[in-house]
C-alpha cells in the first residue's frame, strides 16, 4: 500500500496508482465495504473505494473539530484540516469541510441566528452530512461543484432554509451562486481553491445578507497548499503565493 500521506492525494487507496477519471460511469464493487457503487472514477488496476470508505477518516475528523476546536476563523479550520493526514489532496470530504469551517467558526462566535437560537453542534452534524451527499468529482461531472454547494449548505442551515421557505432558499441559493461564480475560472479542478471559493462566497452573503462577520474573505495570494498540488495553476490561480 503506497504511502498515505503522499499518494493517497492522487491515487488509489488499495495500491497507490493514479486514480482514471472517465466521462461514464460503471459499475464497481468497493474495496472496503464490499457494497455496489456506479462512478465516473476507478483504479486503472481494478480497485475502487467509494466515497464514504474514500472520507471516513476525514470526515470523523470534522465531527471532533465540531465538538472540540475553539477557531472563530473558517480560513485557520479549513487549513487545520487541509494539512491533516486523514485529507486527500483532492476529495469528496471538501463537500463536508466548506459547510462545517462556516458552522463552527459560527458556534464558535456565538452569531445568533434569524430565529434568535444559536448554531449548534447538531447542526454542524448536519452540514458535514449533507456535504457528504455530493459525489466525488462531481465539478467536472454536474456542472456544480460540491465546494461551491457548501457554501449554499451552511446558509441554508443557519438561516433554516427548507424547500417551502422562499426568501431562506434564495439566500441560499446566492451563497451557491456566488461560489460558482467564483469557480468558474476556467481551471482544472483543485479542491483547496474549491474550498477558499466557497468560504468567501459564504462570508461575503452572511454579511451582506445578514450582517454576520466572520472576518475577512481568504486573501488573493495566500495559497498555503501549492507545492503538494501535481497539477497547481500557479499563477493562473488567485490564490497562487505571489
Ligand atoms: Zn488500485
Ligand atoms: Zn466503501
Amino acid at each position: 500500500m503506497a504511502d498515505r500521506s503522499t499518494a493517497h492525494d492522487y491515487a488509489c487507496m488499495v495500491c497507490g496508482e493514479t486514480l482514471a477519471y472517465s466521462d461514464k460511469s460503471s459499475e464497481h464493487v468497493c474495496d472496503y465495504c464490499r457494497l455496489e457503487f456506479t462512478s465516473t472514477i476507478h483504479c486503472p488496476n481494478g480497485h475502487f473505494v467509494c466515497d464514504e470508505c474514500h472520507s471516513a477518516d476525514a470526515l470523523d475528523l470534522l465531527r471532533r473539530m465540531a465538538e472540540g476546536d475553539s477557531s472563530t476563523s473558517p480560513r485557520n479550520l479549513l487549513e487545520a484540516a487541509f494539512k491533516h493526514s486523514s485529507f486527500t489532496f483532492h476529495g469528496p470530504e471538501h463537500h463536508s469541510l466548506v459547510p462545517a469551517a462556516l458552522l463552527i467558526a459560527m458556534k464558535n462566535l456565538g452569531i445568533k441566528r434569524p430565529n434568535g437560537e444559536l448554531v449548534t453542534y447538531e447542526m454542524i452534524l448536519e452540514g458535514i452530512r449533507r456535504g457528504s451527499k455530493i459525489p466525488g468529482g462531481y465539478c467536472g461531472t454536474a456542472g456544480n461543484c460540491g465546494a461551491c454547494v457548501g457554501a449554499g449548505i451552511a446558509v441554508a442551515l443557519f438561516l433554516g432554509s427548507t424547500p417551502t421557505k422562499g426568501p431562506e432558499r434564495l439566500s441560499a441559493h446566492r451563497a451557491t451562486i456566488a461560489a460558482l461564480e467564483k469557480v468558474t475560472d476556467g481551471l482544472i479542478r483543485c479542491c483547496k481553491r474549491s474550498s477558499l471559493y466557497g468560504i468567501a462566497a459564504a462570508i461575503e452573503i452572511l454579511r451582506n445578507e445578514h450582517q454576520v462577520d466572520l472576518g475577512p474573505e481568504p486573501e488573493f495570494g495566500s495559497c498555503e497548499n501549492w507545492e503538494r498540488n501535481r497539477d497547481c495553476a500557479r499563477n493562473a490561480c488567485v490564490y497562487f503565493p505571489t
